[in-house]
C-alpha cells in the first residue's frame, strides 16, 4: 500500500479530496480542526430551543453535479429534495412576483419563466435576449453591473431578478462583483437542462450530510481521520516532509492537499519564496459576510404557499426559509424562519437586538401576519469570512490545485474552479486536487 495522502480541512472541498483519492486507492489522512465535518457547511445546537441549527440555510442547484454525486456515494444524497421547476417566489410589497418556469425542455422553461415577469413586453422581449448572452464569453474585468448594461438587460429586471440572483449567487452586491463568475454560474444553473435549474434543500441539519459517513467512507479505504488543528507544512527544501499540528506533534506527510478556507491557508503556508504567489493571490480575495436570523413565532407569519424558501423585496433580508417546510413537516401551531441577509458588509457589526429588529422591519412591509409581532426567540448567526469576495477580474489572482512546491496542493472554494465560491465550486476543487496527486507518478 502507499505512503497516506494528507488532507487538511474537512469542509466539502476537503471530503472530495478525500473520497476522490479513496477511490483511486489511495489511503487518506483527513485532519479536521473542529469536532464536526462540513466546514462553512455546518451545524450545531442552540442551547436555548435545543435545535440543531445550521450556519446559515444553503441552497443546492440541480447542475451541482460533483457534490450529489460526493454525498449519493456518501449515502446521504437522498437527503436533498429539489423542486419540480425552478420557482423563485418574491413577496414585492403585496405583489407575488416570482420567477416561475414551467415544466418544459431547455430553453423553454427559462423562456417562459422569463416571460412570466412583471415587466412590459418591451422589457420582456430585452430580457429574453440579455438571457441568451449569458452564454457569450464575457470580457475580463468586467463588473456584474456593467455587464448587464452591456448585454442590455432591462432596468427593471435588475432589482426582480439580476440583482437577488448576484447576492445569492456571488453574495456581493451587483457593481462589485466580477461578471466572468457570475456568468459562468448563470450558464451551468439556467443554460442546461430544466433539472439543473432547480433549487434544493436539505430536508436535515446541514451537518449530517457529511457526518459519520464520511468517517466510513475513509476508513473502508483504509483512511484515518484526525479531529486536530495542524499548525503549519513543513518543508526540506522544495519538498514536503510532515505536518506541524497544533499541539506541537510533527507528523511525516510527503503529499499533502491543503483544504482549509483562505484565511486559515495564509498561517499553514510555510516561508518559501515558490508560495509567495499563492500568498498573494489569497490575500488579494477578501472576503464577503452572511449573517442569517433564526426567529421562532408563535402563530404562522409568513404564508410560503408550496415553496420552503421565499424571496423579500427591497429590504436587507434577501430570503426568508421555513424551517419545518425544508424539513418536509407540517408546521406546527407557530413558525420556524430562518432570514438570509447576503452581501451583509453594512449590517455585520450590527448587534443581535438591531438585527432581529431590522428583520422583523423587512418582514413587516411584505406580510401583514409579521406586523408588530414579537419572536418567542430568534438567534443570529455572522458568517463574516462566507465567501471570497470575487471582485470584478479576480480571475487572476486564484490559485489553483499546484501550490508550488513538490507535494503541496490546493482545494477550496476560493481557488480557480471558474465558479462562485460555491459547495460545487468546492467539491470540484477538491477533486481537481486529488486528481492533481494523484497523477504525480513520481511521489509514489
Ligand atoms: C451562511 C452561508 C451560506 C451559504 N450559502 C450557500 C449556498 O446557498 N449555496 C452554496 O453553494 N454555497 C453557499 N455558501 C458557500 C459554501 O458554504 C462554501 O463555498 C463551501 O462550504 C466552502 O467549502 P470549503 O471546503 O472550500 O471550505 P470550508 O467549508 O471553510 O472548509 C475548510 C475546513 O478546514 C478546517 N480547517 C481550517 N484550518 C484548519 C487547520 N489548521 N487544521 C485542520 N483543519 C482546519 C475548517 O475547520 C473547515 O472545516 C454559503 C456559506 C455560508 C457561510
Amino acid at each position: 500500500m502507499s505512503a497516506p495522502a494528507h488532507v487538511v480541512g474537512g469542509g466539502f472541498a476537503g471530503a472530495a479530496a478525500a473520497v476522490a483519492l479513496a477511490r483511486r486507492g489511495v489511503p487518506v489522512v483527513l485532519w479536521e480542526a473542529r469536532a464536526a465535518w462540513g466546514g462553512r457547511v455546518a451545524s450545531f445546537t442552540d442551547a436555548r430551543s435545543g435545535e440543531r441549527l445550521d450556519n446559515g440555510p444553503h441552497l443546492f442547484l440541480g447542475c451541482y453535479a460533483r457534490t450529489r454525486a460526493l454525498l449519493a456515494e456518501l449515502g446521504t444524497g437522498h437527503l436533498l429534495s429539489f423542486q419540480p421547476t425552478l420557482h423563485l417566489p418574491r413577496f414585492d410589497a403585496g405583489r407575488a412576483a416570482a420567477l416561475h418556469c414551467p415544466e418544459l425542455p431547455a430553453p423553454w422553461f427559462l423562456v417562459g419563466g422569463l416571460l412570466g415577469l412583471p415587466l412590459t413586453w418591451a422589457d420582456r422581449l430585452r430580457l429574453l435576449a440579455a438571457g441568451h448572452a449569458i452564454r457569450r464569453p464575457v470580457a475580463p474585468g468586467l463588473s456584474v453591473a456593467s455587464w448587464l448594461a452591456a448585454i442590455g438587460a432591462p432596468a427593471a429586471s435588475i432589482p426582480l431578478l439580476w440583482g437577488p440572483l448576484c447576492r445569492a449567487i456571488m453574495n456581493l452586491e451587483p457593481a462589485e462583483a466580477d461578471a466572468g463568475a457570475f456568468a459562468a454560474a448563470l450558464r451551468e444553473g439556467l443554460g442546461g437542462t430544466a433539472a439543473d435549474a432547480c433549487l434544493g434543500w436539505s430536508r436535515v441539519p446541514l451537518g449530517d450530510l457529511l457526518e459519520a459517513v464520511l468517517e466510513d467512507r475513509l476508513a473502508r479505504a483504509g483512511g484515518t481521520v484526525r479531529h486536530r488543528r495542524v499548525a503549519r507544512v513543513v518543508l526540506d527544501g522544495d519538498r514536503v516532509t510532515g505536518l506541524a499540528t497544533g499541539d506541537g506533534e510533527t507528523v511525516p506527510a510527503r503529499r499533502v492537499i491543503l483544504a482549509t478556507g483562505p484565511a486559515h491557508l495564509q498561517r499553514l503556508l510555510p516561508a518559501h519564496p515558490a508560495l509567495q504567489g499563492v500568498r498573494q493571490q489569497v490575500a488579494a480575495l477578501g472576503a464577503a459576510p452572511i449573517v442569517s436570523v433564526y426567529l421562532w413565532f408563535d402563530r404562522p407569519v409568513a404564508p410560503m404557499g408550496e415553496s420552503p424558501f421565499v424571496g423579500l423585496a427591497g429590504g436587507r433580508v434577501e430570503w426568508l426559509f421555513d424551517r419545518d417546510r425544508m424539513a418536509g413537516r407540517t408546521a406546527g401551531p407557530g413558525q420556524r424562519l430562518a432570514a438570509v441577509i447576503s452581501a451583509a458588509d453594512a449590517v455585520a457589526d450590527w448587534d443581535d437586538a438591531r438585527l432581529v429588529a431590522a428583520t422583523l422591519d423587512d418582514m413587516a412591509v411584505h406580510l401583514p401576519a409579521a406586523r408588530g409581532i414579537r419572536p418567542a426567540h430568534s438567534r443570529v448567526i455572522r458568517e463574516r469570512r462566507a465567501t471570497v469576495r470575487l471582485a470584478p477580474g479576480v480571475d487572476r489572482p486564484r490559485p489553483g490545485a499546484v501550490a508550488g512546491v513538490d507535494g503541496l496542493y490546493l482545494c477550496g472554494d476560493y481557488t480557480d474552479t471558474g465558479l462562485p465560491a460555491t459547495i460545487e465550486g468546492a467539491v470540484r476543487s477538491g477533486e481537481a486536487a486529488a486528481a492533481a496527486l494523484a497523477t504525480c507518478g513520481h511521489l509514489y
